[in-house]
């Protein structure tokens, strides 16, 4: 494959990521508002930060090969938003409701753990060594949100959704 073409392909992936990105803060906060688990509250809370974060680098990554930061609506992030907020509207019970946000968070953490995946490695392949780390300690943040949102629901969420 031409350097050209992948060039174009990590752009075009990042512009999609940080649109991506800037959806995703625009949904939690309202997520936020509706768990009733402290703990989960707390997650969509810090996980809200971290996103911002998420945003920074993806402009310093823009940055590090000369590019001006710009994004591309990401359809599919709107999609699984959508659907999100569906599933939550129609979910009156509390417990349920947390259950159901987890799983709308972890299928918008599994999009971005196979975007910064698929990122990661063409910058290793393009040999823009800036861009790899930064996109790569926001796969492990993309990672650690999932396991957390993980062990909540094995925690007790689920249990307490069959309860209700
Ligand atoms: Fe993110
Ligand atoms: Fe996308
Ligand atoms: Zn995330």
């Amino acid at each position: 494959m031409p350097v050209e073409t992948l060039k174009n392909a990590f752009v075009d992936e990042l512009k999609d990521l940080l649109s991506a990105e800037k959806q995703i803060t625009e949904a939690l906060p309202k997520m936020a508002q509706k768990a009733t688990s402290k703990g989960l509250k707390k997650a969509f809370e810090d996980h809200l930060e971290e996103t911002q974060n998420h945003i920074e680098r993806l402009e310093k990554a823009f940055e590090s090969i000369d590019l001006k930061a710009t994004s591309k609506k990401c359809e599919a992030m709107e999609g699984l938003l959508k659907e999100g907020k569906h599933v939550i509207e129609e979910t009156d019970d509390a417990e349920t409701l947390d259950a159901f946000m987890i799983a709308a968070a972890q299928k918008v953490e599994h999009y971005e753990i196979a975007s910064y995946g698929t990122v990661c490695a063409w910058a290793e392949c393009l040999g823009y060594k800036d861009a790899k780390r930064l996109l790569a300690e926001t796969l492990q943040e993309e990672k650690d949100a999932d396991s957390r949102l993980s062990d909540l629901s094995y925690a007790g969420i689920n249990k307490s959704a069959m309860a209700a």
